[in-house]
């Protein structure tokens, strides 16, 4: 089974429409959705469209839930408050009802797919230095962890002796007794410095995860950003990847 597994596309639909392409060559049989499908981005409904219509899995998010009204925003800083308010007027009930079938997390074939953290998937707390990485390869199983949240793909491994080393993205060959918690980066919003849209492709007979970016027409999904208002600094960003 081949697997393409995106995360936090939010609203960006010509990043996203990208992946499916890119995906699609990689003949992957399922594709995997790890949340915020909204938010940031001018087209949360065609995204939420698309997600439900490509993917075997959707994943629910901080800002799926926040559009929802159920994840308190007091945490999103001024701008993706904005954002949010502006989702939130600009998608129909039926894109709502969809978002509110998203999964908080998925066990498949061995695997765990969710937006943030193992220890606490509602919490919506950041995996990001060793010691986060260290307690979550104690609250899960599986030899993998999919992940989204922070917009940075690559990850961390855990090796049977317990030592715990970060993972660059590139091509990974997964090795026995090895664990691993991936980040599949962003589609719609990048924060590497790299404005590509990145995924990540699971082949599990071949035991490989390989990190994937695609270049995508940013200017597309900018103007239409500004046709909506939508913050200058979140137009700005999408060009740089920050
Ligand atoms: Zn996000």
């Amino acid at each position: 089974m081949r697997v393409g597994i995106i995360s936090d596309v939010h609203g960006n639909l010509a990043a996203l429409e990208e992946v499916l392409r890119a995906i699609d060559r990689l003949h992957c049989e399922q594709i995997i959705s790890l949340g915020d499908a909204v938010g940031y981005g001018p087209q949360p409904e065609e995204c939420i469209a698309a997600i439900a219509s490509h993917t075997t899995v959707a994943i629910l998010g901080n800002h799926d839930d926040a559009v929802l009204g159920r994840t308190d925003p007091v945490y999103f800083n001024a701008l993706a408050y904005d954002a949010l308010l502006w989702t939130r007027q600009n998608i129909s009930a039926a894109a709502r009802q969809k978002l509110e079938s998203y999964l908080l997390t998925s066990r498949r074939d061995g695997f765990l797919y969710l937006h943030a953290s193992a220890r606490s998937p509602q919490s919506w707390e950041y995996i990001t230095s060793h010691g986060d990485a260290r307690i979550n390869f104690r609250c899960f199983t599986e030899q993998i962890c999919f992940i989204g949240h922070s917009h940075v793909p690559g990850g961390f491994f855990r090796d049977v002796d317990g030592h715990v080393a970060p993972l660059l993205p590139g091509r990974i060959e997964l090795r026995e007794g090895r664990r691993y918690i991936i980040n599949a980066g962003s589609v719609g919003q990048p924060r590497d410095q790299d404005p590509r849209a990145s995924f990540v492709l699971l082949d599990q007979q071949a035991g490989l995860v390989e990190f994937h970016r695609v270049a995508y027409d940013i200017t597309r999904t900018q103007m239409l950003m500004r046709a909506s208002h939508l913050p200058d600094f979140l137009v700005w960003r999408l060009q740089v990847g920050y």
